[in-house]
């Protein structure tokens, strides 16, 4: 069944939620985090799931399961980096030192 579209508060709403959910933090680069949260919005009011938005899907949530936002890789990453693969969440003690998330391996396997 497709999904109703979500507006970009509601997609900010989600993106909130799941940083508090988890004990992160969004990142404080707003501008960044609007290219972010656009591109969220526009997986999912294209796939009907939050794609995450720096990684190709295949278009199917089953295929993709791994790469919805908040990733299963979000987790290994914030806690050995600091931030997600994208730089959208951070460890509240990273983001507390005023670092910025630098480009990170993809853990995702080929
Ligand atoms: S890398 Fe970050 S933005 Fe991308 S899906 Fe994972 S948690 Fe979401």
């Amino acid at each position: 069944m497709k999904q109703k579209p979500k507006s970009k508060e509601e997609v900010y709403t989600f993106v909130r939620m799941a940083a508090e959910h988890h004990g992160w933090v969004v990142s404080p680069d707003t501008q960044f985090v609007e290219i972010l949260v656009d591109g969220l919005q526009e997986n999912f009011n294209t796939y009907g799931y939050f794609l995450c938005p720096c990684r190709d899907g295949e278009g199917s949530r089953k295929a993709d399961r791994d790469i919805v936002c908040p990733c299963v890789y979000s987790k290994p990453d914030i806690d050995e980096y600091g931030h997600c693969y994208c730089g959208l969440y951070l460890d509240p003690d990273f983001a507390a030192s005023g670092r910025l998330p630098e480009p990170i391996p993809e853990r995702r396997p080929d």
